[in-house]
């Protein structure tokens, strides 16, 4: 049985003051909770404050990115050299237990390539650290059919370095970009019909019992009336969540998906 893991990312929001209320919020609603995995993916600069906050709570913190900045993970040029990026070392370091990885975000306006995507996997559990590795196609793929091989394609290359240990651990996030903070959610059988592919996928890529154990997360304005529905799924295994993230009571009631429906 997979454990479902709710995570919410929030992005560039929130002061250190704000990040901090949040939490500790969130921690009062949450804290008797132990069915569900719960992440939260604060501002670099906020998380050692986040982390330390947590200390004792069933909230994991995590990055919202990682960087290679170390030649073993075989990246061919950056050595630590890397103004302005942030390493798995570090992330560990601050005591987070996470990292996204290829959020649309980073794909679409920051270069994230496959390539990177797949190397920045590697650093993560390099760093023991959990990736969640973030897939998902745009609107015009999605028209153009082709959202299966986008994802497809996206899951290969992020996996490309991942060893038959680490990928148990995995978590994937499937988020159509078209849904990402548009207020427009996939439907449960669309997300249902892209979870079950990917699955298959994990199947031929590192065998039955390991793909069982992989968390397929949807992401892409899930609030506390879809939840339970697209929760409902069987390949469905939690949430990656920013909007409704950014509100204790909003993400814990995610969080309870199972005693609010
Ligand atoms: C996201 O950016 O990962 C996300 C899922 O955003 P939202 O929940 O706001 O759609």
């Amino acid at each position: 049985m997979r454990k479902p893991f709710i995570a919410g990312n929030w992005k560039m929001y929130t002061t250190l003051e704000e990040a901090k209320a949040l939490a500790l919020e969130l921690h009062e609603l949450v804290k008797d909770v132990d069915d569900v995995e719960i992440g939260v993916m604060p501002p670099f600069p906020f998380l050692g404050t986040i982390t330390g906050a947590l200390n004792g709570s069933p909230i994991g913190v995590g990055g919202q990115d990682i960087y290679t900045a170390a030649k073993d993970d075989g990246d061919p040029v950056n050595t630590g050299a890397c103004t302005g990026k942030v390493s798995g070392p570090m992330l560990a370091s601050v005591g987070c237990c996470y990292t996204l990885v290829g959020h649309s975000e980073q794909r679409q306006f920051f270069g994230d390539t496959d390539e990177l995507v797949g190397r920045k996997v590697k650093a993560a559990f390099a760093a023991g650290l959990i990736p969640l590795l973030c897939v998902g196609e745009s609107l015009d793929e999605r028209k153009a059919g082709q959202t299966m091989a986008v994802v497809e394609r996206q899951v290969r290359e992020g996996m490309r370095l991942v060893t038959a240990e680490q990928a148990p651990t995995l978590v994937i996030a499937y988020e159509p970009v078209w849904a990402i903070g548009t207020g427009e959610t996939a439907t449960k059988e669309q997300a249902q019909d892209v979870h079950a592919a990917i699955r298959k996928l994990l199947v031929e890529l590192c065998g039955q019992t390991t793909a069982d154990a992989i968390r397929i997360q949807y992401g892409g304005s899930v609030k506390p009336s879809n939840a339970a529905e697209l929760m409902s799924q069987p390949d469905v295994d939690g949430a990656l969540v920013c909007g409704a993230s950014l509100k204790a009571a909003s993400f814990s009631a995610i969080v309870r998906y199972r005693e609010t429906h």
